[in-house]
């Protein structure tokens, strides 16, 4: 299943953006300690605009981290309170806009606003489509007993879950040693 193609992109961002936490990076460290660390991030994800690259913005984006962290684990109602907050707080102006590759696509803020205000917007915009699609089921958290990453299960048959191929395979290697373990008790 799809969404528009600019609110698939936003999606996977906010989950890259969301697994950046210790508990849920691959390295077990924050991914995203430093100004430079966030550039690597928004870069991948062709993310243009406002760049202050200094530790207020890192900060500010933190802070917008675990908000939109939040909304994995809240029911359809609890979300579109906090989207409809994160919209209004910024007072976003939903505008198509072209540019650089891309072709016709939303934005709700100026390219000057500050990065963690348009990650939040772009974020809520989003999930605007989720939320009015009622396809909030297809935002999840990490099966893995311990990981707290968090997904967006784009899959057709909605049988994503796990954060990573790394998560599904451990899980995996669990499950498996469970099995072998069992089976010498039994034998
Ligand atoms: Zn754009
Ligand atoms: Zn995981």
């Amino acid at each position: 299943m799809h969404f528009a193609p600019d609110t698939d992109e936003a999606l996977e961002f906010v989950v890259a953006l969301s697994n950046t936490v210790p508990t849920a990076s691959r390295s077990g460290v924050d991914e995203i300690a430093t100004p430079s660390e966030l550039t690597a991030l928004l870069d991948a994800f062709g993310y243009s605009g406002r760049f202050d690259r200094d530790e207020a913005e890192l900060v500010a984006v933190l802070d917008a981290r675990d908000r939109l962290r939040g909304v994995f684990v809240m029911d359809r109602d609890a979300a579109v309170a906090e989207v409809n907050l994160m919209l209004r707080e910024v007072g976003a102006l939903p505008q198509l806009v072209r540019h650089d590759a891309l072709d016709w696509h939303l934005h709700a803020t100026d390219l000057t606003a500050p990065l963690a205000d348009r990650i939040r917007v772009e974020a809520a915009l989003a999930l605007v489509d989720v939320l009015r699609s009622d396809e909030m089921g297809r935002l999840r958290t990490c099966e893995a007993f311990d990981c707290d990453g968090v997904l967006v299960d784009l899959s057709r048959n909605g049988s994503k879950r796990f954060c990573s191929v790394r998560c599904g395979n451990r899980m995996n290697m669990v499950a498996f040693r469970a099995r072998a373990a069992a089976g010498d008790l039994t034998s």
